[in-house]
């Protein structure tokens, strides 16, 4: 096997292979049990093995594990738009599946593309994004991505996005969230005002960005973002493949600013992290304009093999029914404070610079000097190694660069939180005191 994002010499070195999961835990080929402090990468929502959803994946085998979505429906996949219409912002109101973040975003950038076409606006055919963001591994969401790391390589490949400097206030010299985002929402004005006429859409991940480091965005610049796109006629495509489904602590991130998109993607929790489904929200003003005689060439040409797979259907239905039963979003919102207790002491630690979190979605960056926020040289790896540590003492997470991430399960109990952290602390005591001692040899 070739793995995922994975250099395969550090892999090689002591291959981790899972066997079982149980509640918060995986357990590997050996026996050893490991809390799963990346939700499997940020998409397990109740746990490994939760009873309904083994038990809904059941039911519908017994019916049709999948049929095609290409000009007919299914039942599963039908239930579920209508459940989902009613939990997204209210301008949404058209599903079009798919199987994975990024087929949901591709769908959304071609979507906002031929929208313009359709509407006889041509030149409208540029996509604004921010740094630092990431929204997949297709060609096309490389596209409307911007992480040099993962994206650099395939320049030439790549469409050209517009790309504004993120709001990050750790960076920013004033470390003030007011005159971060009012500079950057000037910096977008600015922008619009000049091109807005070849502007389609803008893509970003709303209040954190995920693989860019965990960067948390200053109050007020989604709303502001928002308010800029509809004066300049630019479709807002929200992508909440991380941060949907309870994860910020709000079913999804864009009610932390009551803000409507145009467009919005969801894939990862909609299945409670079982099975590959994914979705694109649109508005009935963009559905209208892909709707005509076939003669008029208004149709959207797009579908993937398993889209609207029943079994994933059935399982992200039986997924939002615990949801409800639960209340796990406010469960979710009580364990972000909790967390933000236990999160006080990381930051504390000689080589945190900076502890960054949106709900269950936390971020820590090891830095070098706490207060130049100089880095640890890129070759010491500091971050990896730390992970590599937690892994030893019983916690799986991976490493943004510098930043060790924590993403539990939304089911995660105070008592495995407060595991997780103390973990997390020893790890990164143990790479960050041996980095310095090597350093000052
Ligand atoms: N968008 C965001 C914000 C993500 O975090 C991810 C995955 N981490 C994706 C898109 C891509 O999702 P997938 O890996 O399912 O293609």
């Amino acid at each position: 096997m070739w793995l995922p994002f994975t250099q395969m010499s550090d892999y090689e070195k002591d291959p981790l292979i899972i066997a079982s999961g149980e509640g918060v835990t995986v357990t590997d080929i050996h026996g050893k049990t490991y809390l799963d402090g990346y939700s499997s990468l940020w998409l397990n929502v109740h746990g490994h093995r939760k009873k309904e959803l083994d038990e809904a994946i059941q039911t519908q085998l017994q019916s049709i594990a999948h049929s095609t979505l290409l000009g007919a429906a299914n039942i599963p996949s039908i239930l579920l738009a209508e459940k989902l219409v009613k939990l997204v912002p209210e301008r949404l109101t058209r599903v079009f599946y798919s199987d994975s973040g990024a087929t949901s975003v591709e769908i959304a950038v071609k979507m906002a593309y031929q929208y313009w076409q359709n509407k006889g606006l041509e030149k409208k055919t540029r996509f604004v994004t921010v740094s630092n963001g990431y929204h997949g591994d297709t060609v096309g969401t490389m596209s409307v991505g911007s992480i040099e790391l993962y994206h650099k390589v395939y320049t030439s490949l790549l469409f050209d996005a517009l790309v504004i400097p993120f709001p990050s206030v750790y960076r920013h010299p004033s470390g003030d969230e007011n005159i971060v985002r009012d500079e950057s929402l000037q910096e977008l004005r600015l922008l619009f005002e000049e091109r807005h006429e070849e502007i389609a859409g803008m893509v970003l991940e709303p209040m954190i960005q995920g693989a860019g480091g965990m960067n948390t965005m200053p109050a007020g610049y989604l709303k502001g973002v928002e308010k800029l796109c509809n004066e300049f006629n630019v479709l807002l495509i929200v992508d909440e493949v991380a941060t949907g489904f309870g994860r910020t602590g709000k079913m999804f991130a864009v009610e932390h600013e009551g803000i409507q998109p145009d467009l919005m993607t969801v894939a990862k929790g909609l299945t409670g992290g079982y099975l590959p489904v994914a979705a694109t929200f649109a508005t009935e003003e963009i559905y209208d304009a892909f709707y005509g005689e076939y003669e008029e060439m208004k149709t959207f040409f797009h579908g993937h093999s398993y889209t609207g797979n029943q079994l994933g259907c059935a399982v992200a239905l039986a997924n939002l029914e615990i949801f409800e039963k639960e209340q796990l979003v406010k469960q979710s919102e009580e364990k972000s404070t909790f967390l933000k207790e236990l999160l006080v002491n990381v930051k504390q630690l000689p080589h945190v610079g900076d502890v960054r979190q949106c709900g269950l979605m936390c971020g820590i960056e090891i830095v070098k000097d706490k207060h130049t926020k100089e880095s640890f040289p890129l070759e010491s790896r500091v971050a990896y190694r730390a992970t590599l540590e937690m892994r030893k003492l019983g916690l799986l997470t991976r490493p943004l660069g510098d930043v060790i991430v924590l993403m539990p399960p939304l089911a995660t109990s105070n008592e495995q939180l407060a595991e997780m952290v103390a973990l997390m602390v020893e790890g990164i005591k143990a790479v960050t005191e041996e980095s310095v001692a090597m350093d000052s040899i």
